[in-house]
């Protein structure tokens, strides 16, 4: 255990000179299960075989999609979490005190007011389907529990065109199918257009469909763009219809300076948030939350505990907050320790830092790209995301040559009909220097 545990550290010191490869023919055949292997075998094969075919997204010239990079503190929360072994589905245990706690604070820093609650889900896809159910509860009742969706109207959630695929995912699971989705037209920047909005809802409800929420998005996975959080809450409050926000990255512009800050004002008012913390914070996956305004519908929307799982006033079976009434899940893993030693060993202020910067490096790269003959910005950089097209060449066959020589990891996304090259920047390892690489092995593609 101890030299396994070495070999981590040392990997983890490593990161800047480890990027991704190809994982090829690994020798991890389980064909031989019925006979015992010694510890000591099994944990070099891990150091060995497996751990040097990771995603690499620990590596400062990864961009791809969203991946966070990993911080130490977290590492060893793991292990403290995994030793304790803790299932934080109920029960009065130290975990559930921690989970409760990291809920607070992810509540206070989004500003919600203080009866405000939540649960630390494997990420925003979960959080965002808890979101919906706790806005179904409070539009049709508790009795939907019982009776499902049968004896409901047609429903709506409006999200902008830029929205995840998470939201059309959630309404899937809910039984109102992907079509309850409505796709708003975005402005330049990105952003959701209220008008547009506004018509959607007034020709649902005049056809008798029932809106059921409002999806604003903080970070548009594509593009980084911020929906008008003010302008999105202030009609959803006049319309009375839930405001969900997907945060999952963008939450945390939340600790960063401005202009990137006010990016996310407005999500104190919205009456749900799904917010990752294995993306920007780089807390090790899977970590996320779901943060609910009205603390009671919350629970009543989840809470089922059959006789078997009652509470008892003292001792193990007590303690009020039983967080498998907030969730779908029973049995669970103590996710909170990780976030909670990344706040408390990065502090709030280095964590907006590096937030920062990345927002700083992603708009650098946006310079860099305008000043090259060869490239071409896609859309304004809003917060952390650059995409942009190329004058020759295939973005596909590009982003992969860069990947297999371990130049960098870009992905690729359709803008306007136009394949573009794709950097989301959440690593607090990445430099200037890691950019102005990138862009030129990009550039050298094109002579
Ligand atoms: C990553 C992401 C999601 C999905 O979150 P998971 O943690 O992968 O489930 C949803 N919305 C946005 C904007 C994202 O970036």
């Amino acid at each position: 255990m101890h030299k396994l545990l070495d070999a981590c550290l040392d990997r983890m010191a490593g990161y800047r000179d480890l990027p991704w490869q190809p994982p090829g023919q690994m020798d991890i055949g389980l064909g031989k299960a019925s006979e015992r292997q010694p510890e000591g075998t099994v944990f070099d094969v891990m150091a060995q075989t497996i751990m040097p075919t990771a995603t690499g997204n620990t590596h400062p010239a990864f961009w791809g999609w969203v991946h966070g990079g990993g911080i130490p503190a977290s590492i060893g929360a793991e292990l403290v979490a995994a030793t304790m072994n803790s299932n934080c589905g109920g029960r009065d245990h130290g975990a559930a005190h921690v989970e409760a706690e990291v809920i607070r604070w992810l509540c206070a820093t989004a500003g919600m007011a203080r009866d405000a609650f939540g649960v630390m889900t494997t990420g925003t896809s979960q959080a965002t389907i808890l979101a919906l159910m706790a806005a179904r509860v409070r539009r049709f009742g508790e009795g939907v529990r019982e009776t499902g969706i049968r004896d409901l109207p047609p429903v709506a959630v409006y999200a902008s065109d830029g929205a995840h695929a998470c939201i059309a995912q959630a309404l899937e699971v809910m039984g109102h199918g992907r079509a309850a989705l409505r796709g708003i037209a975005t402005d330049a920047r990105g952003a959701m257009q209220l008008e547009a909005l506004q018509d959607a809802i007034d020709k649902d409800r005049a056809e008798g469909v029932e809106p059921l929420a409002i999806v604003g998005t903080a970070g548009s996975v594509g593009v980084g763009a911020f929906d008008d959080l003010t302008g999105v809450a202030d009609l959803a409050g006049s319309e009375g219809i839930w405001l969900h926000i997907d945060a999952a990255f963008g939450f945390w512009t939340r600790l960063a300076d401005n202009p990137w800050h006010a990016l996310s004002d407005g999500i104190r008012r919205a009456d749900s948030i799904a917010l990752d913390a294995h993306k920007w914070p780089g807390v090790q996956y899977d970590c996320g939350a779901c943060l609910i305004a009205d603390r009671d519908l919350h629970r009543a929307t989840f809470a089922s505990r059959p006789a078997y799982l009652e509470s008892a006033a003292e001792g193990l079976a007590g303690g009020d907050t039983w967080f498998t009434d907030y969730g779908l899940e029973l049995s669970r893993g103590f996710r909170a320790l990780k976030l909670w030693a990344a706040i408390q060993t990065c502090g709030t202020r280095a964590l907006g830092a590096a937030i920062t910067d990345n927002c700083r490096q992603a708009a650098l790269m946006g310079e860099m790209v305008e000043g090259s003959p060869v490239l071409k910005l896609a859309h304004p950089v809003i917060s952390n995301v650059c995409c942009f097209a190329v004058e020759k060449g295939d973005v596909s066959r590009i982003a992969a040559d860069l990947q297999l020589a371990g130049q960098a990891v870009f992905s690729t996304i359709t803008l306007n009909g136009t394949p573009c090259l794709r950097a989301a920047i959440v690593n607090h390892r990445t430099t200037e220097d890691d950019l102005r690489r990138a862009i030129a092995a990009v550039e050298a593609t094109q002579h």
